[in-house]
């Protein structure tokens, strides 16, 4: 110890350093600080690091694949034998810009993006090696044709409800022009929202007159056939929503299940992740040109139509739709509003039949947007780890204490200042700590 000591380990103190833990910051390529802060809120996901510890130590010379680069990656940082440092991920990041061509470039990407293409990414490895190994014997075993392979078109977003746009970058199409007119009087914003604030925070508007495009969900690729049993990544992040739609004509009542790996929620001024997620499940009314076949009346009917979680994940990941496509300036602007999100969270958006309504979740990371844009800005991360909150900011790891949390909850007012704000919120379920 002694001058070797580094300032964050002098901070925690030694005797309350983690037994086994290593806190690294990750070295940035040129704008790769999306792909940091998603890296390090992953690997203090202890099931997803357990998983990709495990897959490390299973497939001692894989192929190179994001995934084997992720594992080596986590490995390095687990068995280094400092306590603290910082390490450059280039391996990974080189594999990336090979994998897909958006992240080829030195610009700044989508965090969310880079997650929902990763979770996606290596779920389809896990099943296309799945697929290639002994259980289907050595006949075709390029993999390729099969789960993996095939599955790659269906990686975009989708959006929940039927859909004007499917575009394949992520919720930022979610219309906001019904309501940039000046909505000053917004009910739940307090003092002066100058108009464009006031037009974000008109979300009531959005619930109707846009289609019912009130939230998005991101699916996992689904396994098929023979290998239809859940990945590890199904099993951390799946969970199920089901949307019930009750036709105004016969009454009768359809519902649909699907599945997420995150949930994609609108953000008002001044609220909670709580009112997030009530809106996210608010009914709404399908009507005029959106109404709904309903097969009982075999004909186009006014329904009203929500969405509850009926299987609780065991990572529940929220994303803050945070940048929305505002029709008056002809570009996403940022959402700076000020949304809480509490250490702990339960859900009440949970339909009649979920299997685990009750889970309990805790925060355990948070990937932080800075800065004014969608195209600019930085990212960072904040994550739970041992009772001790740390804030890595690439190749610098910070010990913060929990009150700082507040500090990225987003603005009360003036929606085009920069901001530093909660954009990715990763909360895991108490049962499975
Ligand atoms: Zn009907």
């Amino acid at each position: 110890m002694g001058a070797n000591v580094s300032q964050l380990e002098r901070e925690i103190g030694s005797d309350l350093f983690p037994a086994n833990e290593h806190y690294f910051g990750l070295v940035n390529f040129g704008n790769t600080c999306y792909s940091n802060s998603v890296l390090q809120a992953l690997y203090f996901c202890k099931p997803f690091r357990e998983k990709v510890l495990e897959y490390k130590a299973k497939n001692k010379r894989p192929k190179e694949t994001l995934l084997s680069c992720l594992a080596d990656l986590f490995y390095s940082i687990a068995t280094q034998k400092k306590k603290v440092g910082s390490i450059a991920p280039k391996k990974f990041i080189t594999r990336l810009r090979k994998e897909k061509e958006e992240f080829d470039n030195y610009m700044q990407q989508d965090a969310h993006e880079f997650l929902n293409f990763l979770i996606n990414h290596i779920n389809e490895i896990i099943l296309a090696e799945r697929n290639a190994g002994p259980s289907h014997g050595n006949g075709n075993g390029n993999g390729k044709s099969s789960g993996g392979g095939a599955s790659t078109s269906q990686m975009a977003t989708s959006t929940a409800s039927k859909s004007s746009s499917t575009s394949n970058s992520n919720s930022n199409s979610n219309s906001t022009s019904n309501s940039t007119t000046t909505n000053g009087n917004s009910s739940n914003s307090t003092g002066s929202l100058n108009a464009a604030a006031g037009a974000a925070a008109a979300t009531t508007s959005v619930l109707d007159a846009s289609g019912g495009l009130t939230a998005t969900t991101t699916p996992l690729v689904q396994t098929n056939g023979a290998n239809s049993e859940p990945t590890w990544v199904h099993e951390i992040f799946q969970g199920i929503l089901t949307s019930e739609t009750r036709c105004l004509n016969c009454e009768t009542v359809s519902s649909k299940d699907e599945n997420f790996f995150d949930l994609q929620v609108d953000v008002d001024q001044n609220t909670s992740i709580t009112h997030c997620l009530r809106c996210f499940s608010n009914t709404e009314t399908l009507c005029s040109d959106n109404k709904f076949k309903c097969d009982n009346c075999c004909s186009y009917q006014e329904a009203q139509k929500r969405m509850r979680v009926k299987k609780l994940p065991m990572i529940l990941a929220l994303h803050l739709k945070r940048f929305k496509y505002m029709e008056q300036f002809n570009r996403h602007i940022k959402v700076s509003h000020r949304v809480v999100f509490p250490l702990e969270l339960r859900l009440f958006n949970t339909s009649d039949d979920a299997v685990n309504p009750d889970r309990l979740y805790d925060l355990t990371a948070v990937v932080i947007h800075c800065g004014s844009g969608p195209n600019r800005g930085h990212y960072i991360s904040i994550v739970k780890s041992h009772g001790l909150w740390l804030l890595f900011d690439d190749d610098m790891v910070d010990k913060i204490e929990a009150s700082t949390i507040e500090d990225f909850y987003g603005l009360t007012s003036d929606i085009h200042k920069s901001s530093e704000t909660g954009y990715i919120l990763f909360y895991q379920s108490r049962d499975c700590a």
